[in-house]
């Protein structure tokens, strides 16, 4: 029976960081995935694929409607859809077989099937179906990490057929540019795919059940977007309690209460994902999943059961990679004995739209609820010289700052670049900055980051430039 130190199961952004880590401790580590590629749902089926689609379309639409403003004229510009996809697959096989080399480096030992606990200290790997693993393997090993992730929730009466009734992993492959697509649900896995196939040419109406989009968000920022997306051609829908969402001869047709039955060509599910922790013998050792099915661990990922710790979506917490990442991490240095923390307030978050949305830190609905006062400072894009001369001036970006210390609470950004710009905006709040810290930190010009020193120094209200 092969022997590890430390046994993940499941090669996700939580899993497959986890075992690179644990190596780098001295670990002797394996990794167990049922799927043939590493990288999990991010890899293979979320983030990558997802965020070479918007690329893809984002440049199609430049192409149509933008370069003309530069002087480029360009004349028939047109979609090779097989191309796109093909490009998209070859993005995420590199990654994916990246992982693999990082894992073969980092001598962490692969194991291919479906893993589960089969009591403490075992796990026990079955082969999927069709490949030539051989029968069960069985593992042993003093600390277990449930590193499973999670899956797609589909609403009872959301008849799911993996092809015109599918989840956001078939948005990913649709073969030809859908005519009406339904996106149910207004987060933001739907608005991203929602955009992309808007931006190919579908017809999109979105059919959200609050009264806003995106929530989480900063209300404002999301009222902003809303408007935005709207103006770009995306037929968002609030307050619509979808019922039910069925095929059709030709097409579907999704029922919703209190109004007309839409019909359309496809239907994307994007209401939300659920752990993947069932089927995983969770019942072998005694864990018990709340009632939605996350495992509740402690500040160091400690399930309460000896030797089994919890990283990633399958836990509470923003379901995000990056974030599973920082568990990962932060997991195995505990299980070495380092100090190791996540601050969860300080993970950030972003829409990838264009333009696109990023947060981090408190949102002004928090501080309000929480009776903190603040002071915002903000600055708009259309006054950034570098925002100017890409011809990309939409948007604005917020600090909240607290009103009696200064200290950074929250930043909040909607415009070019805004997930790359929150990564200063995330360092500067762990290092406990204030609004004048930004604000005195010197930032080269002309760049977008200027506008994050120019909100910096909106909170004191002194903005040079607005
Ligand atoms: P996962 O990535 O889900 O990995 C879990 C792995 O475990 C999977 O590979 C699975 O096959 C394997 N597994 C499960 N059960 C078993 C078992 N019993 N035996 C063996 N293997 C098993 N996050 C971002 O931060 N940025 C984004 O832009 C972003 N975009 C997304 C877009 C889409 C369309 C989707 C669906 C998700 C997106 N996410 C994004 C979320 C991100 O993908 C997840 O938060 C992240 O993958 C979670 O990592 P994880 O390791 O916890 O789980």
């Amino acid at each position: 029976m092969p022997i590890h130190d430390v046994v993940m199961i499941g090669g996700g952004p939580g899993g497959y960081v986890a075992a690179i880590r644990a190596a780098q401790l001295g670990m002797n580590a394996a990794v167990v995935e049922k799927e043939p590629a590493l990288g999990g749902t991010c890899l293979r089926v979320g983030c990558i694929p997802s965020k070479a689609l918007l690329e893809s379309s984002h440049k199609y639409e430049l192409a149509q409607h933008e370069f003309a403003a530069h002087g480029i004229t360009v004349e028939g510009v047109g979609l090779d859809l097989a191309t796109m996809l093909r490009r998209k697959d070859e993005v995420v096989a590199t990654l994916t077989k990246g992982i693999q080399a990082l894992l073969a480096k980092n001598k962490v030992t692969r194991y291919s099937g479906t893993g589960r606990l089969a009591g403490p200290g075992r796990v026990e790997i079955v082969p999927q179906e069709g490949t030539s693993g051989g029968g069960v393997t069985v593992l042993e090993s003093p600390r277990i990490v449930l590193a499973v992730g999670s899956r797609s929730v589909v609403l009872p009466g959301i008849e799911y057929d993996g092809d015109r009734i599918g989840t956001s992993t078939e948005a990913l492959t649709y073969d030809r540019v859908p005519g009406h697509l339904v996106v149910i649900g207004g987060g933001y896995i739907g608005l991203e795919l929602g955009s992309v196939w808007r931006r190919l040419g579908s017809q999109v109406t979105v059919l959200e059940y609050a009264d806003r989009i995106l929530t989480g968000i900063d209300a404002d920022i999301a009222a902003e977007a809303l408007a935005l997306f709207r103006r770009q051609g995306l037929d968002i829908q609030l307050g619509v309690q979808v019922t039910s969402a069925r095929r059709e001869a030709v097409g579907c047709v999704v029922e919703c209460r209190d109004r007309e039955p839409i019909h359309c060509d496809r239907v994307l599910a994007a209401t939300g994902r659920r752990p993947a922790t069932d089927r995983i013998g969770l019942e072998t050792v005694g864990i018990v999943p709340d009632a939605r099915g996350f495992i509740t661990v402690d500040d160091h990922f400690r399930t309460g059961v000896e030797g089994i710790w919890a990283i990633g979506d399958c836990i509470p917490g923003p379901m995000l990679a990056h974030k599973a990442e920082e568990d990962g991490v932060a997991c195995m240095e505990g299980i070495a004995g380092h100090w190791s923390h996540v601050d969860y307030d300080l993970v950030p978050a972003v829409v990838f739209t264009h333009p696109e949305i990023a947060a981090v830190g408190k949102t002004e609905e928090q501080l309000t609820a929480a009776g903190t006062a603040y002071v915002k400072g903000v600055f708009p894009f259309r006054a950034n010289g570098r925002a100017r001369t890409i011809n990309d001036t939409t948007g604005k970006v917020k600090i909240l700052a607290d009103a009696a210390t200064d200290r950074v609470l929250g930043v909040h950004i909607i415009g070019p670049a805004a997930g790359d710009l929150i990564g200063e905006a995330a360092a500067a709040m762990a290092f406990g900055a204030t609004a004048e810290d930004i604000a005195r930190v010197c930032h080269a010009h002309p760049t977008l980051p200027e506008a994050l020193k120019e909100a910096a120094l909106a909170v004191a209200g002194r903005a040079i430039h607005a």
